[in-house]
């Protein structure tokens, strides 16, 4: 590992990490040598991704704590737990999330506010809090996990589109009031992903082939193809990368 990728020693905490793209985005930051904290609100399947993973690094390198990022206090406590007892805060990521499908004239307020608040406002709450203990140190990455959706719309995902548009200006509103102190915040977006989540999607031929052709890579994107990325915005690799979102797309936001 070069010395400009190597995150030996330093503190990660990923949100919403007990599956999925956080899951695969803690595994690359251990392997390029972080200590991960592992997040989401089910305890049981917190417990079990850190029993998974610790079992494939050297101890002391993976830990778990179960908050809620939508709410304040508790985003609180999670970061305040994490200094106590991992480590100084060095790297997070906001990538808890979730998605609604409905018509936006059946949408519920309610419903609405359920999306906003864990897409966006999360990072703002746990963006906030690490904020307040790396200004003072003079360093911290924060990655801000966007979409497609922060550039393009489709039906039914109103509040998704909504929250992951807001998620990039976030980032560079933190950018705004928190780099002249050391601090890099960035976005990736990932386009369509190749996940359990999305395993009936791949298997519906017609979005399929829809997929195909509207991607110039012609392929689905893996969690994989965020590694590098992510590493690389957790790493002294991009000290001068300030308020940027990075497509990780195959294209598919560059053509019509
Ligand atoms: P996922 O498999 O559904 O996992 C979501 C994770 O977020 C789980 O660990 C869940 O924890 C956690 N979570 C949800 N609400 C939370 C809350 N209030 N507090 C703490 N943790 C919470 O999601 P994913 O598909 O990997 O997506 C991860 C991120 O990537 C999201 O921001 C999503 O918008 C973005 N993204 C995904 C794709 C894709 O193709 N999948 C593409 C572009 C962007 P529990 O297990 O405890 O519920």
């Amino acid at each position: 590992m070069s010395a400009l990728f190597d995150l030996t020693g330093r503190v990660a905490l990923v949100t919403g990490s007990s599956r999925g793209i956080g899951n695969a985005l803690a595994r690359a930051l251990a392997d390029a040598g972080a200590t991960v904290v592992l997040n989401g609100i089910n305890r049981e399947r917190l417990k079990s991704a850190e029993a998974a993973m610790a079992a494939d690094y050297p101890p002391g390198r993976v830990h778990s704590c179960a908050f809620d990022v939508t709410c304040d206090a508790e985003a609180a406590r999670g970061v305040a737990w994490v200094e106590e007892n991992v480590g100084p805060l060095e790297i997070l990521v906001n990538n808890a999330g979730i998605q609604h499908r409905v018509p936006m004239l059946e949408l519920d307020v309610k419903d609405w506010e359920r999306v906003i608040s864990t897409d966006l406002t999360s990072a703002f709450l746990v963006g906030r809090e690490a904020a307040r203990h790396m200004i003072p140190r003079g360093r911290g990455k924060i990655i801000n996990i966007c979409s497609v959706q922060t550039d393009l719309a489709r039906p039914t995902i109103a509040p998704y589109i909504a929250a992951k548009g807001g998620l990039r200006n976030l980032t560079r509103a933190m950018t705004a009031e928190w780099a002249a102190s050391g601090l890099q915040i960035n976005g990736i977006a990932p386009g369509y992903i190749h996940t359990e989540m999305t395993q009936n999607l791949v298997d519906d031929e017609q979005f399929n082939a829809w997929i195909l052709g509207r991607t110039p890579a012609h392929r689905w994107g893996t969690v994989q193809d965020l590694a590098g990325p992510a590493v690389w915005l957790a790493s002294d690799g991009s000290n001068f990368v300030n308020g940027q979102t990075i497509f990780i797309d195959g294209g598919m936001t560059v053509v019509v």
